[in-house]
């Protein structure tokens, strides 16, 4: 009954936010953009992949990962077996930043804190796939994606796995292979971070685990 109720409530924590993400007016990325683009999946995900921000299609549609980064984002996920519906997918900036420039310390605290901060909240996840150097930055803070890529570090009680963008492995076609190679020990990490999530808690109140694998 317990765990029944507590995922009903971060259901509800995550539509209320995606709700004020949607009307949000804390930063400058609100003007230019045209649909908010507030994350998407399942609120008991045990994975929340983290990217930069939308893009074209994301602030056309208001949905997350959908133009070509977003296609290479299914292909990896399928390559273990998970599906877009498995995992939550979200951004740092829930809005565009114009012609996909870099967003802007200050907006990135705003957007962060106000949203995404309270999404992870609501999800508490096992693990926290970054997507990218700037979400690498928030939990790997100065170090280079090329030097911790596929390198998992325990992070407030969660596992964080920084990983390329997708994007950039379609620029760039010698990191496609690399990034396969990460994203293939996804799973392996995943069950770890289960585990030790598991260990601590007493039995009646184990929160109910998905079973991905
Ligand atoms: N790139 C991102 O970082 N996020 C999206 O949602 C799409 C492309
Ligand atoms: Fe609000 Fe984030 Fe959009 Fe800025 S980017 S307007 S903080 S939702």
């Amino acid at each position: 009954m317990k765990a029944r109720r507590w995922i009903l409530s971060s259901d509800t924590r995550l539509a209320e936010i995606a709700d004020q993400v949607r009307g949000c007016q804390l930063c400058r990325l609100a003007q230019s953009r045209n649909k908010a683009v507030p994350g998407e999946g399942p609120s008991n995900a045990r994975i929340v992949f983290v990217g930069e921000g939308p893009g074209f299609h994301e602030d056309q549609q208001g949905r997350p990962f959908v133009g070509a980064a977003g296609n290479f984002l299914e292909e990896l996920l399928a390559s273990i077996g998970l599906g877009r519906q498995d995992v939550y997918i979200t951004n740092l900036v829930k809005c565009r930043p114009p012609g996909n420039r870099d967003p802007q310390p200050d907006e990135l605290e705003a957007c962060t804190t106000n949203y995404l901060e309270k999404q992870l909240e609501a999800i508490s996840p096992d693990v926290i796939v970054t997507l990218g150097r700037f979400s690498m930055e928030r939990y790997f803070p100065g170090e280079k994606i090329s030097r911790i890529h596929g390198r998992p570090k325990s992070v407030g009680g969660r596992l964080v796995v920084p990983m390329y963008h997708p994007a950039a492995a379609l620029h760039q076609p010698s990191l496609r292979e690399t990034v396969v190679q990460d994203f293939a020990r996804l799973p392996e990490w995943i069950e770890q971070a289960e585990q030790l999530e598991a260990q601590p808690s007493g039995a009646d109140d184990a929160p109910e685990q998905l079973s991905l694998f």
